[in-house]
């Protein structure tokens, strides 16, 4: 309570703000993953690292966009070139253009893809992936992973984030929204049991088109898949002819350099690309074999967007694809594990019942003694201390982002005497909590 009351007392324009923008948005925010009660904290400009809120104050920015801001906020490369773009190239032709092929040659290069197709948001990709994958296998029912968010599909809008109490033992699909919706037919498996996984396709394999999947959950904390679990999805989606879609919206760039599914070493048949790839700009993909994106050149699957591939985005996505090479992202790897390091040493010391998981740049401070192996196990954490490290972050000037079921990024930007700032807070916060 005390912590929330400082919260209150920081942040009165941004309460100011909240209500005012109620009367024409929705909570008043765009998205609702803005919204945290009793008001979010509205923010007037970002730099680097940082962040400036209506109030005034400067927050350290561990959100970063929900990982989208990877390159730091106005990263130079990308404002050279996005300017150089609206002064001489034009922002929309809805023609082929140079700019395009050159990003989409880059990403085969990359991410090891055949073809690929530009979107604008992670919701698009999953949208278009699930289309391909039913196009191609002729097939509609697909599988998702208990407690995975894939954006706003209503294929993918099932059992997101399940109440205990609804899904009971087994994984009962549950919509996400409270009417119904043409999601088809969805199964539903936890992560990292292939048990369940292998009984719905010794069952129900014939009309299944495709597993979707990220290869880490980033939508609950960060949940890591067990030693071979990757592998032996790939190959019971083989036995079964069902297509393997890695959804790495939120891992992409961020798990390194050409995203989890190279990290891991397990290769989908389709890709969705998203958030990292854009540099803040609305950049998304889908992509995968030339076999399977053969549907969009012969016409099983129509694929469109009047803004796909615009030349002020793909601009930023050139910048993002140049700055983001081996050696930044291992710098800013690096950081991430220093500081993972002096988190652990803190819960150690302080004997919390926590612990720290970490993929990339990326990581996260899990209240539970026993690994988070799924859906139902995350569900088991502690959110009451949670909630209390997110806000006293916040009260402090870190912003970590809001929900719970994120996690922090180290972008290009974050230096280790920033990433310090977290781990001091932290340890004041275990003194606290003493
Ligand atoms: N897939 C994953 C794993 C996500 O985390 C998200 C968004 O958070 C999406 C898809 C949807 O992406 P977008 O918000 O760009 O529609």
């Amino acid at each position: 309570a005390a912590e929330w009351e400082k919260f209150t007392a920081n942040t009165p324009a941004s309460a100011d703000h909240n209500r005012q923008a109620s009367k024409s948005l929705p909570l008043g925010v765009t998205s609702s993953f803005q919204h945290w009660e009793p008001h979010p904290i509205s923010i007037v400009k970002a730099r680097g690292a940082w962040l400036t809120d209506v109030d005034g104050r400067r927050l350290l920015d561990l959100s970063m966009g929900f990982g989208a801001m990877l390159v730091g906020h106005l990263n130079p490369t990308v404002v050279a070139y996005v300017e150089e773009a609206l002064q001489s190239v034009g922002t929309l032709f809805v023609t082929p253009s140079p700019t395009a092929t050159e990003v989409a040659e880059r990403y085969q290069t990359r991410f090891g893809l055949d073809m690929l197709r530009f979107t604008q948001s992670g919701t698009e990709s999953l949208m278009y992936a699930v289309r391909a994958a039913r196009a191609y296998t002729q097939r509609k029912a697909i599988i998702k992973i208990e407690g995975g968010y894939h954006g706003g599909y209503d294929a993918l809008q099932v059992s997101v984030k399940p109440a205990l109490a609804d899904i009971g033992p087994a994984e009962a699909p549950i919509p996400d929204v409270p009417f119904d919706v043409e999601a088809g037919t969805v199964y539903v498996v936890p992560y990292n049991n292939m048990d369940r996984l292998n009984e719905i396709l010794s069952e129900h394999g014939r009309e299944i088109a495709a597993i979707v999947m990220e290869p880490v959950i980033e939508n609950l904390a960060i949940v890591v898949p067990d030693e071979g679990y990757l592998a032996a999805v790939r190959a019971a989606c083989n036995e079964h002819g069902v297509l393997l879609i890695f959804d790495e919206v939120k891992t992409g760039l961020t798990a390194g350099y050409a995203g989890a599914s190279q990290r891991l070493g397990v290769k989908p048949d389709l890709i969705t690309l998203a958030k990292s790839i854009g540099g803040g700009l609305p950049l998304a993909a889908f992509g995968g074999t030339s076999d399977v994106m053969q549907v969009v050149v012969d016409g099983r699957m129509a694929h469109f967007g009047t803004y796909n591939g615009n030349p002020l985005v793909m601009a930023a996505a050139r910048a993002v694809d140049e700055v983001c090479t081996r050696e930044a992202l291992e710098v800013a790897e690096t950081i991430n594990v220093t500081t993972l390091d002096h988190i652990d040493e803190i819960i150690r010391e302080y004997q919390l019942p926590a612990h720290t998981v970490a993929l990339g740049v990326k990581g996260c401070i899990t209240w539970s003694t026993t690994p988070v192996r799924n859906y139902r196990d995350y569900k088991a954490t502690d959110f009451g201390v949670a909630e209390l490290s997110w806000l006293w972050g916040v009260n402090r000037g870190i912003l970590t982002p809001p929900g719970l079921d994120e996690q922090w990024l180290v972008s290009l930007a974050h230096t280790q005497e920033e990433m310090d700032v977290l781990v001091s807070d932290f340890r004041d916060l275990a003194q606290a909590l003493r």
